[in-house]
């Protein structure tokens, strides 16, 4: 069976402790590969490799470090096939979405921050004629990086990409629910020159390996995307060593739909909306609210081309909803559906385990579910599920929808759907999301700030608010 190796001082290595975990394959529940079951020993390794390389790679030029990354990335679109398949395997995401989504993406986040370090500079203040003022911004150190299992390689290179471009090296760990690709960029890394050290990858569960990093006294910044409790437990290491946080974390994202919007198109993204990738993207919309004079016409529309989605095996071309990435989290999901229907919920689709024929009869599937009749204050319409499952609930007012929509504990992303562009403005401002979308979603332009307020987190990536992370700002005055 093939076993993954640590990517540590630029060598593929076994654990420390030689023992290993297994990697299930989502659309048939078998193990079919073993991953590093790292400990604080492996860490260790990995940060001292890191520390090594720091001086050299924190001096190394902007045009070197471009080229670097430019070769990365072009390695990962040159092996796009393979490494879809491998995140299709991985994950149990259809294979469509990995290669138009996931690895083109993760491309793009090397080529992203290979370029915007060539553009990056910092302020001046000049005080009268007397005094100048200038900030530099130092690469950290050693930073931590760790990624969840949704969108593995995509999310794992939106944090390395921008700590290494500002100079940092990096200790770094996938989800061990989904290590596969993270294993597949370390090869990619050695093929493209980058220096020994300036990346590890150490593979590993959670509250080990994770928290090993975590719990580093030399590591100074962790960005994490995760859960909003290991979110907590984190902030709860680190925060006494003073450490910088990045924390990425749930969401319970509200779509929001008008009468007066362009009912086909809105149709048509609310379907990916709700279930791209299982539902399983934090920035879906998990919560749907209609105004009420198109509230039938809604459920009749939408329930149509829901109960038309096919869950098939991931690997299949034509597959839309692939399989849930593990059986913990299938009987997480499934558990909501009941507890929906013990707080009054109607499932209106889906709601059960699909059992798909051959290879694929012990994996984990769950049909897309819509349910209605719930309270917005209800556990199902407060707590994240992240799987394939939405409630849809009518509106009548405005000032209902944003009450209702803003009584979550989460404040990640949202949509809006309206042709009436100032109510579209007024409710961007006053609804609680980091980010919003008007007639549209998922659409993201790299330079932009991403990221949630309340407990979807603190800090934002993207653009250059994520190289204002990675460096530590000193002040500079200069008597002229
Ligand atoms: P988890 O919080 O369970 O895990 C995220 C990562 O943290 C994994 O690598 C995990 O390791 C690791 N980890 C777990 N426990 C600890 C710990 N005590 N110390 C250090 N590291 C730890 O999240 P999931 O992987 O289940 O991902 C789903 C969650 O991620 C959802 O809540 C989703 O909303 C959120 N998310 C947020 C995004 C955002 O941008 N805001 C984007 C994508 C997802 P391991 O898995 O190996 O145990």
């Amino acid at each position: 069976m093939q076993k993954i190796s640590n990517y540590i001082n630029g060598q593929l290595i076994e654990p420390v402790g030689q023992t290993y975990l297994n990697n299930y394959e989502p659309a048939t529940g078998k193990v079919y590969s073993l991953i590093p079951d790292s400990d604080e020993r492996d860490v260790e390794l990995a940060y001292k490799a890191a520390a090594d390389a720091f001086p050299a790679w924190s001096i190394t030029s902007a045009e070197e470090k471009f080229k670097i990354m430019m070769k990365i990335s072009s390695l990962i679109e040159q092996n796009l096939e393979s490494l879809a398949q491998a995140e299709s395997k991985d994950n149990g995401k259809p294979i469509s979405l990995a290669r138009i989504m996931d690895i083109p993406r993760s491309a793009s986040n090397f080529q992203f921050y290979a370029q915007a370090i060539t553009q990056f500079s910092s302020e001046a203040h000049q005080m009268e004629q007397s005094f100048l003022n200038y900030t530099l911004r130092q690469p950290i150190g050693v930073v931590g990086c760790i990624s969840p299992w949704n969108l593995p390689l995509y999310l794992f290179s939106w944090k390395i990409a921008p700590a290494i471009a500002a100079g940092n090296c990096v200790v770094a760990k996938p989800s061990e629910v989904t290590p596969m690709t993270a294993f597949l960029l370390s090869k990619i890394c050695i093929e493209a020159g980058l220096p020994p050290g300036v990346l590890n990858i150490v593979h590993g569960n959670g509250p080990k390996t994770g928290m090993s990093i975590v719990a580093h006294p030399h590591i100074h910044a962790i960005s994490f995307t995760g859960g909003t409790t290991t979110g907590a437990n984190i902030a709860r290491i680190a925060a006494p060593m003073f450490k910088k946080l990045s924390l990425e974390l749930g969401g319970k994202n509200p779509n929001i739909i008008f009468a007066d919007c362009d009912f086909d198109e809105m149709i048509a993204t609310t379907v990916r909306s709700s279930f791209a990738n299982q539902g399983q993207i934090c920035l879906c919309g998990s919560r749907i609210f209609v105004e009420r004079s198109i509230y039938d016409k809604f459920k009749t529309a939408f329930v149509s081309k829901v109960s038309k989605m096919q869950v098939g095996n991931p690997q299949d071309e034509n597959t839309k909803m692939g399989a849930i990435v593990s059986q913990s989290h299938f009987e997480k999901v499934l558990s909501y559906i009941d507890l929906a229907q013990q707080e009054g919920g109607t499932v209106l689709c889906g709601g059960k385990a699909v059992q798909l024929e051959g290879d694929l009869k012990d994996g984990w599937y769950i049909s897309p579910t819509v349910i209605e009749g719930l309270a917005y204050d209800c556990r199902t319409n407060q707590e994240e599920i992240f799987g394939p499952v939405v409630t849809i609930t009518p509106f009548d007012t405005e000032e209902e929808v944003l009450k209702m929509a803003n009584s979550v504990a989460y404040g990640l992303s949202s949509s809006i759907w309206t042709k009436d562009l100032k109510r579209a403005h007024r409710m961007a401002s006053l609804i609680q999301a980091g980010i919003v979308w008007i007639n549209c979603w998922l659409i993201r332009d790299l330079r932009t700030p991403f990221g949630g307020i309340k407990n979807s987190g603190v800090g934002r990536e993207g653009g250059f608010e994520a190289l204002r992370f990675f460096t530590e700002p000193k002040n500079v005055c200069l008597k002229l």
